[in-house]
């Protein structure tokens, strides 16, 4: 009987329970003890490691968060904590890790692969900004929860007249200021990729302004603007009665979607059967319709693809 490991790190995102699970249960289809990694690579260093059993993992798939907990542990940076780490994995014959987070927690399984334990990491951040994966478990949901947010604020808008700047996270990412924005069918998205453009921000919802529209909505990636600046401004240059509205962190609660806990359990399987034939260094991907492994060098060395087709949409359905 081999053991493995799971720790979840970085930000939480909903989904990673759903992988938690898939974890302990194929570990044991493949004849592993599963031990769970409480509090990220922080909890990995002080060795807060337990066995966990079919029971620890029960009603918790349709839970946002992470029952293991997740830390940001900067120290894990230095060569000394990853080799107790390392060390406290062995202590318990633990030879195989997977670690679930964005492209920081791969940085910390890459540097705990040096150390000889078989690292494989899983997508899982809202942000959707790791290059090798066309998705991240639990984008999907917080993509859902920006939605059902701005429908919500359009109603109130439209009642009043109004133009509504909201911010939703992502941090350098676009993709949920993206995807959000048509779902929302706003009047323009500002993203990093996109860059801010003020003349075509005002242009935009000066547009939906002179056709009488009742409401207008721009969508804006976090740390790109201030949006009660932009709300004002638009007041100013534009007409509209504005007000800008910050998602936060509601984004990155709640129960996963369909889509994400089918993700979480197709990747946490394949990563399983990776440690099964001894595979590691690898992160999982979802790319089309296939699950596949990359190696984590190489997956953190990509760069993002980005869809301007999709970015185009949004200038095309306004007018
Ligand atoms: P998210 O995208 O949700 O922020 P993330 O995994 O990118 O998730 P980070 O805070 O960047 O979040 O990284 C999580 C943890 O991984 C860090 O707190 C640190 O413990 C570890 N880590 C990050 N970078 C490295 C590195 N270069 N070497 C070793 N460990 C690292």
């Amino acid at each position: 009987m081999r053991n493995i490991a799971v720790l979840t790190s970085g930000g939480d995102a909903p989904g990673m329970n759903m992988a938690i699970r898939t974890i302990v249960r194929s570990g044991f289809h493949y004849g592993f003890n599963v031990y769970g990694v409480y509090n990220g690579y922080k909890g990995l260093v002080k060795g807060e490691i337990k066995q966990m059993t079919r029971e620890t993992v029960s009603r918790i798939l349709n839970r946002g968060g992470t029952i293991l907990g997740s830390a940001r542990y900067p120290q894990f940076l230095e060569e000394k904590y990853q080799k107790i780490a390392a060390k406290n994995l062995k202590e318990h014959d633990i030879d195989g890790l997977i670690v679930i987070g964005g492209d920081g927690t791969f940085r910390g399984a890459l540097a705990l692969h040096k150390f000889g334990i078989k690292c494989v990491g899983l997508p899982g951040t809202i942000d959707n900004d790791i290059p090798s994966t066309d998705y991240t478990i639990g984008f999907f949901t917080a993509l859902n929860t920006a939605v059902e947010a701005i429908d919500r604020l359009r109603d109130t808008s439209f009642s009043h007249r109004r133009c509504s700047v909201v911010e939703v996270m992502g941090r350098n990412c676009g993709d949920l200021a993206l995807y959000a924005g048509i779902a929302v069918g706003s009047e323009f998205i500002i993203t990093p990729e996109t860059g801010y453009d003020k003349k075509k921000t005002l242009d935009a919802v000066k547009g939906s302004y002179r056709r009488n529209k009742r409401h207008a909505v721009v969508v804006v990636t976090e740390n790109m603007l201030d949006v009660n600046k932009l709300a004002k401004t638009i007041v100013e240059e534009v007409g509209y009665e504005t007000r800008a509205t910050v998602l936060g962190h509601v984004q990155r609660g709640g129960n996963p979607t369909a889509f994400d806990r089918v993700l979480a359990t197709e990747m946490s399987e394949y990563a399983v059967e990776l440690l099964s034939k001894d595979i590691g260094g690898k992160v999982v991907a979802l790319r089309g319709m296939d699950i596949i492994d990359v190696g984590i060098e190489d997956a953190l060395t990509m760069e993002k693809q980005v869809s301007n087709k999709r970015y185009g949409l949004v200038g095309k359905l306004v007018r």
